[in-house]
C-alpha cells in the first residue's frame, strides 16, 4: 500500500508510522516526490489500512493494484535514475553500453574497451561467466575475466557490467564490478535475484526468453524487495514462432513498461536479432520507442569471437550507430550521455574562483527566460536534471552572471532552424573576452497549447506567446482558433506564468511542455507547431578558467571565431583561402553589423577542427589576413 504523508508531518510521527509497519512484517521505503512524500509498504499485509489512515501525519492510504509494488509507477511517479559509477541511466539521457559478449583475454578487452569508449560508449560490458546453450561452448574466464574487465574499465574511465549466474559468486563479483547483469536465462532464478538484490548495487535485468512483461517486473520486484532500488530493465527479444531472427524484438515493450514502472528501460538489439546487419536499425528503433539506452555487443575480430560473433558489430559500425543515435536524440527529447558527465561534485577539479557568489563547489547554470523555458531544457540536457539554475531577464544579464562568476556556466541560444541566427548573442560573445564557448546542444522545439487547470479548448479567446512561438504555430491558430486574439509576449514560458498569475480562464499560452509542468498548468493541444523540424542550437559558455574541465569531458571538434576584413575587393576570399589550404570545413558564416560603425560588419564563423594543431596553424595565418580575429571557443558540436 502507499501511505501518503501530510506535508507538515514531524520526523517523530513518520518514525511511528514506519515502526508500526515494520513491526507488522512489512518492507517500508520512503519516496520523496516533487509534490509529496509517500511511504511504500509491501509484504504480506495483515493490517487494516484504516488503522494507518488514522495515525498522525497520514494524509491517505492507497492500495497498489499491481502485483509488483516497489517497481510500480503507482508507488513512484517520477522516473528513477540509476547511478552506475559516474554514469546515470534514465531521465532524459540515452546511455550507450558496449563491449564484447565475453571477455576472452586481457588484450582483447583492452583493445575493444578503447575502441568503444572512443566511439561514445559510457559503460563497458563483457561476460566472465557465460550461460551457454551447450556445455561444450566457451564458458567464460571467470574471476580472471573480471580482473581484466575492471582493468579495462579503469583504464578508459568506464564503469563495468557483467553477468552473474550463481548466488555463490555475488560477493566476489561485487568487488570487481559496478552493475550486475541478470541474463535472460536467469530472470526467474529467484535465489540469484535475492542474493543480488541484497547487495544494494545497480542491476541490469534482462527480460526472460519467454517472460511476460508482468513476470519481468515481478523479477525486478524480487531485486527491490531484497534491498536494491537501482534496477535497469533490458528488452532483449523474446522467443516466438519466428525463426528468421534469433529472438523477436518486442519494441512495444518499451513504452508499455515505461507506463507501468518508474525504472529505466534500455534495449539490447544484439541478442534480440542475432545478426550484425540488423543491430543498427533495431537499435535506432529501440531509442525511437523511448529506450533510455542500448547495450550492444562489439568485437574487433568478430569472426574469431568465442561467443556471439555473428551479432557483434565492428567498432566502426558501432561508432556509426552512436552517431545515428545522437542525431535521433533531439527528436525524442533526450541527449546522448557522454563521459564523464559534468556533475556538480566533478566540478571540484576546476579551478573554482572563490570570489564567486555561488559556493565554489556548487554548480549553478544561468539561462535567459522564465522557469520552464526551452533554454532551461537545454541546460538540463547538458548538465544534470537537478542542476541549480539562475534564470536571467536578458541575454546580457546572463552573460554578466557568468562573467562576474555568479554562476559557473551559461547556456544561450545562437540559432534556430526556422528563425535563423540569434544575432544578439553572437554580438555579446565578441564583447566578453573572458568568456569562451565550451559546448553546444540542440533542442527540438515542440510547442504546446497551455491553459489554466480546467479550462477547455472551446473557452480559449486569447493566445499569448513570444512572436516566434506565435509565428511557428500560425497554421494551427488560423485553422483551429480563427477568432482568438493573438497577443505577443516577451517569452514563451513567461506567457505561461502570466496566464497563471492572472488566472485567466479564457487565455492560452504557447510554450514547451516543461513550462506547463513547472507551473502545474494543463496542456490542451500538443505539438501545434507548423514545422516539426524545428531545432534551436545553444552554446555553453564559461570563464576561461572553468573551460578545461568541461572540454575534457567532451572532446572539441569545432571552433567559433569572429573577425572583420578590409574594405577592398577579395579581402574575405583571401581569408577563406586559408581554410581551404588546411582543408578546414566552414560550417557557418554570419555577418553582423559593428555597433557604432554604420555599414561596417564583422563575421562570425564556425569551423570543423578534425585536429587542433592544424586549426592553430590556420588561425595564426588568418590573423594576417583579417582584422581583430578572436577565438570565441572550441567545443564538441551537436550534442
Ligand atoms: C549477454 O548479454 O551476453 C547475454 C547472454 O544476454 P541474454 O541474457 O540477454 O541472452
Ligand atoms: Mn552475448
Amino acid at each position: 500500500m502507499i501511505i501518503i504523508l501530510k506535508q507538515d508531518i514531524s520526523p517523530k510521527q513518520k518514525d511511528n508510522i514506519k515502526d508500526l509497519l515494520e513491526e507488522n512484517g512489512l518492507i517500508v521505503r520512503e519516496i520523496r516526490g516533487k509534490e509529496d512524500t509517500v511511504l511504500g509498504a509491501v509484504g504480506v499485509n495483515r493490517m487494516d489500512p484504516r488503522q494507518i489512515e488514522l495515525m498522525d501525519g497520514v494524509a491517505s492510504v492507497v492500495p497498489i493494484s499491481k502485483p509488483y509494488k516497489l517497481a510500480s509507477r503507482e508507488l513512484k511517479k517520477e522516473d528513477t535514475i540509476v547511478q552506475v559509477g559516474n554514469v546515470k541511466i534514465g531521465g532524459n539521457r540515452v546511455v550507450m553500453i558496449a563491449g564484447p559478449c565475453a571477455v576472452e583475454s586481457e588484450k582483447q578487452i583492452m583493445e575493444i574497451a578503447g575502441m568503444v569508449r572512443e566511439a561514445g560508449a559510457v559503460i563497458l560490458r563483457g561476460g566472465a561467466f557465460k550461460p551457454r546453450t551447450s556445455p561444450y561452448s566457451f564458458q567464460g574466464l571467470g574471476e580472471e575475466g573480471l580482473k581484466y574487465l575492471r582493468k579495462a574499465g579503469d583504464e578508459f574511465g568506464m564503469p563495468v557490467t557483467t553477468e552473474v549466474v550463481s548466488p555463490r559468486d555475488v560477493e566476489m563479483m561485487a568487488g570487481y564490478i559496478d552493475m550486475f547483469q541478470i541474463g535472460a536465462r536467469n530472470m526467474q532464478n529467484f535465489e540469484l535475484l535475492k542474493e543480488v538484490g541484497r547487495t544494494g548495487m545497480p542491476v541490469l535485468l534482462k527480460r526472460g526468453i519467454s517472460a511476460t512483461i508482468e513476470e519481468w517486473l515481478m523479477a525486478a520486484e524480487y531485486l527491490m524487495a531484497n534491498g536494491t532500488d537501482q534496477v535497469v530493465l533490458c528488452e532483449r527479444g523474446i522467443r516466438t514462432y519466428e525463426k528468421a531472427t534469433r529472438n523477436t524484438l518486442d519494441c512495444s515493450a518499451i513504452p508499455v513498461v515505461q507506463k507501468l514502472t518508474h525504472l529505466p528501460v534500455i534495449g539490447d538489439p544484439s541478442h534480440a536479432t542475432g545478426m550484425r546487419d540488423l543491430v543498427p536499425s533495431m537499435g535506432l528503433a529501440l531509442v525511437a520507442a523511448g529506450a533510455s539506452g542500448l547495450i550492444v555487443e562489439v568485437h574487433n575480430h568478430p569472426d574469431k569471437a568465442l561467443s556471439d560473433g555473428p551479432q557483434s558489430l565492428l567498432p566502426q559500425q558501432f561508432e556509426k550507430l552512436v552517431r545515428d543515435v545522437q542525431a535521433l536524440c533531439p527528436v525524442v527529447g533526450k541527449s546522448l550521455e557522454s563521459v564523464p558527465r559534468i556533475m556538480p561534485q566533478g566540478m571540484d577539479e576546476g579551478s573554482a574562483d572563490t570570489s564567486t557568489a555561488s559556493k565554489p563547489d556548487e554548480l549553478v547554470v544561468a539561462f535567459q527566460g522564465e522557469r520552464g523555458a526551452f533554454s532551461e531544457l537545454a541546460v538540463r540536457r547538458v548538465f544534470d536534471e537537478d542542476v541549480r539554475v539562475l534564470p536571467c531577464k536578458s541575454f546580457r544579464d546572463t552573460f554578466e552572471a557568468v562573467n562576474k562568476g555568479l554562476v559557473r556556466y551559461a547556456v544561450l541560444p545562437v540559432e534556430n532552424t526556422l528563425g535563423g541566427a540569434v544575432g544578439d548573442n553572437i554580438d555579446l560573445m565578441t564583447q566578453y573576452p573572458n568568456l569562451t564557448i565550451v559546448g553546444e546542444v540542440q533542442v527540438r522545439i515542440v510547442h504546446d497549447l497551455i491553459v489554466n487547470p480546467g479550462v477547455r479548448f472551446e473557452d480559449i479567446e486569447r493566445v499569448y506567446s513570444h512572436p516566434q512561438g506565435l509565428a511557428q504555430c500560425k497554421e494551427f491558430l488560423e485553422r483551429e482558433l480563427p477568432n482568438a486574439e493573438v497577443i505577443p509576449f516577451f517569452d514563451t514560458a513567461g506567457a505561461v506564468t502570466y496566464i497563471k498569475e492572472t488566472g485567466d480562464k479564457h487565455a492560452a499560452a504557447i510554450a514547451g511542455a516543461p513550462a506547463a509542468a513547472y507551473n502545474n498548468m494543463e496542456v490542451v493541444r500538443e505539438a501545434i507547431e507548423t514545422n516539426p523540424r524545428n531545432y534551436t542550437r545553444f552554446f555553453v559558455l564559461c570563464r576561461e578558467e572553468n573551460a578545461a574541465v568541461f572540454r575534457s569531458a567532451n572532446k572539441p571538434d569545432r571552433a567559433a571565431v569572429s573577425f572583420s576584413v578590409a574594405d577592398r575587393p577579395g579581402s574575405l576570399y583571401d581569408a577563406l583561402v586559408i581554410l581551404n589550404k588546411y582543408s578546414l570545413n566552414m560550417k557557418k558564416l554570419e555577418s553582423r553589423p559593428i555597433a557604432g560603425r554604420p555599414w561596417e560588419f564583422f563575421f562570425f564563423a564556425e569551423i570543423d577542427i578534425p585536429d587542433i594543431d592544424t586549426f592553430h596553424k590556420a588561425f595564426e595565418e588568418l590573423k594576417d589576413r583579417t582584422n581583430g580575429l578572436k577565438l570565441l571557443g572550441i567545443y564538441k558540436s551537436g550534442h
